[in-house]
């Protein structure tokens, strides 16, 4: 498998993730805004999914804004 690619757990099922754009989270009220500064960014728009969703222990699951319990996760699939 290649190294330099990065998947993440959603679901059950491995997501190929573009390198260069992170993964964030967001709650239910800053969603809007991150969504915006994901895209302003990183000039791409974000896949949302739950937060709940994401199997990774690793990740730190708070609002980039607020540090409340995040709801959605942003991030960037890879397509195939
Ligand atoms: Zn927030």
């Amino acid at each position: 498998m290649d190294k330099k690619e990065k998947t993440i757990r959603i679901e059950g099922k491995d997501v190929v993730l573009h390198p260069e754009h992170p993964v964030r989270f967001a709650c239910m009220e800053h969603a809007d805004t991150q969504i915006d500064e994901y895209v302003d960014e990183f000039e791409a728009a974000p896949d949302t999914y739950r937060a709940a969703s994401i199997e990774d222990d690793k990740l730190d699951k708070r609002c980039r804004e607020c540090g409340a319990p995040a709801d959605f996760a942003l991030l960037r699939e890879k397509g195939m």
